[in-house]
């Protein structure tokens, strides 16, 4: 039976292989899918282990997908784009990267919660890894504005230089701090700091929400965290935390790897956990 794996250190926490195994069931595919924690200095030689024992592909996650970049052979643009990759696939000497993440945040803004991007004032928090994944997802659905705002200035400047012209001609992308929002509103606004993890918030000003707009929280399984909380509080209709981003990255992925995508809807709702 072909092998997968999600690679990560810690890796208790993945949901990755439940997904992947309700995947292969419903599409009639037949696969192992395990996790596999590997020594935070032993990113290459797990994946080699994994790949001599006749592994076809793994998932890549916290903190290794820096690493998977420079262990793959051939990037693709998404993998490129973001400097880190969250896919890998085998083919006999090569080893091709892919960065889902992106492309799961936008489907599950735009497909699962029918949220527009296109022609919107969208708002981005933080300027880490998944910022850089969700960059030229967000780019190519030609928002009228995409800022990124992030607690150290410098870093969401730097990143925004390197995307610049980058995705659809009429996209408009802008960075810095968070004092430099001024007044501005924004019609979707998403969270791609780990504040949410330890309970804190960024700090997003009261002017920036829309009360028929979108408040995304790329953490998951968290409930209503403090981000969501003051979108809440300031009157925003749509909330969502980014387990449907989880499980599309993971489709896109399924799909690369067996030329099938599976549907996402009963596993979205299997592993949501209520907002509130
Ligand atoms: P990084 O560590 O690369 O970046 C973290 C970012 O958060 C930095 O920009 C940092 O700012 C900012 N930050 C941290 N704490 C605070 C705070 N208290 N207030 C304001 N800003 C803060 O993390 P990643 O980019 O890899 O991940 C970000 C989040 O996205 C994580 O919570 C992760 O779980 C989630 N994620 C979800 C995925 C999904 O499938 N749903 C996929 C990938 C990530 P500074 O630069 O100033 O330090």
């Amino acid at each position: 039976m072909d092998r997968y794996a999600v690679i990560g250190h810690p890796i208790g926490h993945s949901k990755s292989p439940l997904i992947h195994s309700a995947f292969a069931q419903a599409t009639g595919q037949a696969l192992t899918y395990t996790a596999i924690e590997a020594p935070l200095d032993g990113f290459a030689a797990t994946v080699d282990r994994f790949r001599a024992d006749g592994g076809r592909g793994v998932n890549v996650t916290v903190p290794f997908k820096l690493d998977a970049c420079a262990y793959a052979t051939d990037l693709a643009d998404s993998a490129r784009a973001a400097g880190a990759a969250n896919a890998l696939k085998f083919d006999g000497s090569r080893c091709l990267a892919e960065n889902f993440d992106g492309v799961g945040l936008v489907r599950d803004i735009v497909h699962n919660l029918a949220q527009a991007v296109r022609g919107r004032r969208v708002l981005l928090l933080g300027a880490g890894g998944a910022t850089r994944g969700a960059l030229l997802p967000l780019l190519e659905q030609a928002p009228a504005l995409l800022f990124v705002a992030n607690r150290t200035v410098g870093k969401a400047q730097a990143l925004v230089q390197e995307f610049v012209g980058r995705g659809a001609s009429a996209a408009v992308l802008a960075g810095g701090g968070y004092g430099d929002l001024g007044n501005a509103a924004f019609d979707v606004v998403i969270n791609a700091t780990s504040a949410s993890l330890g309970q804190e918030r960024p700090p997003v000003p009261a002017s920036a929400w829309q009360a028929d707009g979108l408040a995304y929280d790329m953490v998951y399984g968290k409930g209503l965290t403090p981000f969501l909380q003051d979108a809440q509080a300031a009157g925003v209709r749509h909330l969502a935390d980014g387990v449907g981003m989880l499980v599309e990255q993971a489709a896109e992925a399924f799909a690369w790897w067996r030329g099938v995508r599976p549907a996402t809807a009963d596993v979205i709702r299997r592993i949501h956990v209520p907002l509130n």
